[in-house]
């Protein structure tokens, strides 16, 4: 890996960001942080960082929770400054692998600039947006099943459970089910991702940078052929 100082930011070549797109519940969360202890990148979920300020009670936490509450999308300028500040950090150098992120048009702009910035080499370094694939149905089915902890992970009652009921396997802490995880927030949720998050998955698609696994099999199935389409591409 070779480092160059420039613009006060630390230049490593071949860098790697992966954009995970899915609908709720797809868990593509799931995918995106197994993929994560494999490739060692920094993993940026919009949607925990934010949970985690509604759970401190903070300003911005107070502020985005009837939001996320009622499954609306937070305005673009909050998830900008959460997205940079993370991408700054040193450790992001190397790379990164999104969840939630970019949601829509505007927020997709603003990533490629922040690449820019970030001097992102469209040669040298690696972007791919992964499509996790599940049905509406599915998701609806899924979704009731899903588990939360505040310090971020995510347990299925039926595919992946804690080893303790009700606990976090990392820290122990209570699990909940989300304030928007109800069938007519997720109806909602649903309607957004296809709406403003479906275009953007075409960009990547028309820019041959889109791999698509289905996402309805178990999530060490979908992982085994997550890696192996990335590996054919040469992106990991
Ligand atoms: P899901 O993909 O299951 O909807 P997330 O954890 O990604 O769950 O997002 C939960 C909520 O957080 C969203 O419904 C939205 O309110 C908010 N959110 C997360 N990421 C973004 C984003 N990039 N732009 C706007 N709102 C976001």
């Amino acid at each position: 890996m070779v480092c160059l100082r420039a613009n006060n930011y630390i230049k490593i070549m071949n860098k790697k960001y992966f954009i995970f797109f899915g609908p709720p519940g797809s868990g593509k969360g799931t995918q995106a942080e197994m993929l994560d202890k494999r490739l060692k990148l920094v993993y940026i979920s919009t949607g925990s960082l934010l949970r985690k300020e509604v759970h401190s009670g903070s300003a911005l936490g107070r502020k985005v929770r009837p939001i996320l509450k009622d499954g609306r999308l937070v305005g673009n300028k909050i998830i900008e400054k959460i997205v940079k500040d993370r991408l700054e950090k040193r450790d992001a150098f190397a790379g990164a692998i999104f969840d939630g992120f970019p949601r829509n048009k505007e927020q997709q702009e603003f990533l490629k600039r922040l690449l820019k910035e970030l001097h992102f080499d469209e040669k040298k370094d690696k972007i791919y947006a992964i499509q996790v694939d599940v049905g509406d149905k599915e998701v609806k089915h899924r979704i009731t099943r899903r588990r939360s902890c505040v310090c971020g992970q995510v347990y299925h009652l039926d595919y992946n459970p804690p080893k303790i009921e009700g606990k976090c396997n990392k820290c122990g802490k209570a699990l909940f089910t989300r304030e928007d995880d109800k069938a007519d927030v997720i109806e909602h949720r649903l309607k957004i991702y296809h709406k403003r998050s479906q275009p953007l998955i075409k960009y990547w698609h028309d820019l041959g940078k889109l791999i698509t696994v289905n996402g309805e099999r178990k999530p060490k199935a979908i992982q085994i052929s997550l890696v192996k389409k990335l590996k054919k591409l040469k992106a990991i």
